[in-house]
């Protein structure tokens, strides 16, 4: 018997959830954040029909440990997912570790089915690490950091013979266990198999993750998508306006299909990006934050976040206390009646009282962040931010709410309020541990100093 059937609680009535996750897409590449030279009309509707989050945080300014801390709605930090992960086939221990559970695994007890399609990147060993050991009842997508999106590129088919990273971009998707002939430019097949998704599972409470792996690199386009940028010049950003433009008509058709099946008031839809901008790698933008991805500035782990719920949620509202991705999973968990292990407590909470109005506070005391190999920390608390940008360095201290983009230090001036931040941060960097694998970062460091010794 489900946990809803046991409170009495048909599963008809439980709400679905959607998140739609970009990968290194920048805070200003979206319209709903001012972006003129990419339109992006469908994306920008999930806003306008619902909440727009000024001050959205992922849990890490790259992509892997971001996506653990979005898919446990718990600091990655807490269980050593601080890099990202190599693509290892046959280590059970590079990627997520089996001590925490994923939301898919929280909510399937409450009756949910749950999906994901696209990018994983929470480990590539099949028989422990794969979405569907991990609580999801769909997979279609890859299982490493990025992919190519040409079909024709595909030549490696099974996901195991991939070597290594590089090599996991050109291995064929997989749906469930199956490598997959390669069918389309990969975003719209994903965009296809989300609606499809949806569909199949139109009459049970669902989950979907789309989990787009553009605007990542390598920075591909088909002539549908380029041909809409004729006015900008030859370069990154105009195949990466396109591929933005490919994933905005992706968006506008699960959007369709979820009004087509009368259930924009039983989904609550959330649109963000994984990590901040790499701008100098794929031309996004990230202004007027300070930064891009993979730092501890604003640029690396503020991100685009808006998120709709038809009638549960008002339509059109500006919310500018910090939220973060953990709030996602830890949301929906809250409406499921899904139970949560006592000992490990979400680092999210249900955004749904705070952005209705009924609880005027702020979601959180603080918005953490720690980067163990360089000793780099960020906390913001209110709307100042304290920074230690390496170990031993003076705090900085900035004040958001006049200085977006972190010019003005005031830790001078404000001693006080840098005590405070600093309390916070060091209290909650007792409660992390250090990271349990090797990261990309590491082993490429490894390669480079044994090649200059040599
Ligand atoms: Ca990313």
């Amino acid at each position: 018997m489900t946990l809803s059937a046991l409170v009495g609680k048909s599963t008809n009535d439980l709400p679905n959830m959607i998140v739609i996750m970009c990968d290194d897409l920048g805070y200003a590449d979206v319209g709903f954040n001012g972006c003129k030279d990419i339109p992006t009309p469908n994306i920008d509707s999930i806003a306008q029909n619902g909440v727009k989050c000024t001050s959205g945080y992922v849990a890490y300014p790259v992509c892997g440990p971001s996506r653990a801390g979005f898919i446990t709605s718990r600091y990655p930090q807490r269980f050593g997912f601080e890099r990202n992960p190599q693509y290892k086939p046959f280590d059970p221990d590079m990627g997520l570790t089996r001590e925490e559970k994923t939301i898919a695994e929280l909510l399937k007890p409450a009756g949910y089915q749950s999906g994901i399609i696209g990018k994983w990147h929470l480990g590539a060993h099949i028989p422990t690490s794969h979405p569907m050991k991990r609580g999801f009842d769909e997979f279609y997508g890859h299982l490493g950091g990025g992919h190519t999106y040409f079909p024709e590129k595909l030549t490696i088919q099974r996901s195991q013979d991939a070597k290594d990273e590089p090599q996991s971009y050109i291995s064929w998707l997989l749906k469930g266990y199956e490598p997959v002939p390669p069918r389309k430019y990969l975003t719209d097949d994903f965009s296809d198999e989300a609606v499809s998704f949806v569909d199949r599972n139109r009459d049970w409470p669902f989950f979907l993750f789309l989990s787009y792996n553009a605007p990542h690199g390598p920075l591909e386009a088909t002539p549908k998508y380029l041909n809409r940028f004729s006015h900008l010049p030859e370069g990154k950003r105009k195949t990466y306006a396109a591929m933005v433009s490919a994933v905005d008509d992706g968006v506008g058709r699960l959007l369709k299909k979820v009004r087509e099946h009368g259930l924009e008031e039983k989904t609550m839809i959330a649109f963000l990006s994984d990590n901040g901008g790499p701008s100098s790698k794929n031309g996004s933008s990230n202004a007027p934050l300070r930064g891009n991805k993979s730092d501890i500035w604003e640029g690396g782990f503020r991100v685009p976040f808006a998120i709709q719920w038809k009638d549960r949620l008002p339509a059109g509202l500006v919310f500018e206390y910090p939220v973060s991705a953990l709030d996602l999973g830890a949301t929906i968990v809250a409406h499921s009646g899904a139970e949560v292990p006592k000992n490990k407590p979400l680092d999210g909470v249900n955004l749904i009282p705070y952005l209705k109005g009924q609880k005027k506070t702020s979601p959180h005391e603080a918005i953490y962040l720690r980067k163990f190999d360089q000793n780099r920390f960020a906390v913001r608390h209110g709307n100042e931010k304290v920074v230690i940008p390496w170990k031993g360095a003076d705090p900085l201290l900035f004040d958001l709410s006049t200085d977006i983009s972190e010019t003005n230090n005031l830790g001078v001036e404000r001693p006080e309020r840098v005590r405070k931040l600093e309390k916070l941060r060091k209290s909650w960097n007792k409660e992390l541990i250090d990271p349990t694998f090797e990261g990309l970062m590491l082993r490429k460091l490894r390669k480079d100093s044994k090649s200059k010794k040599r």
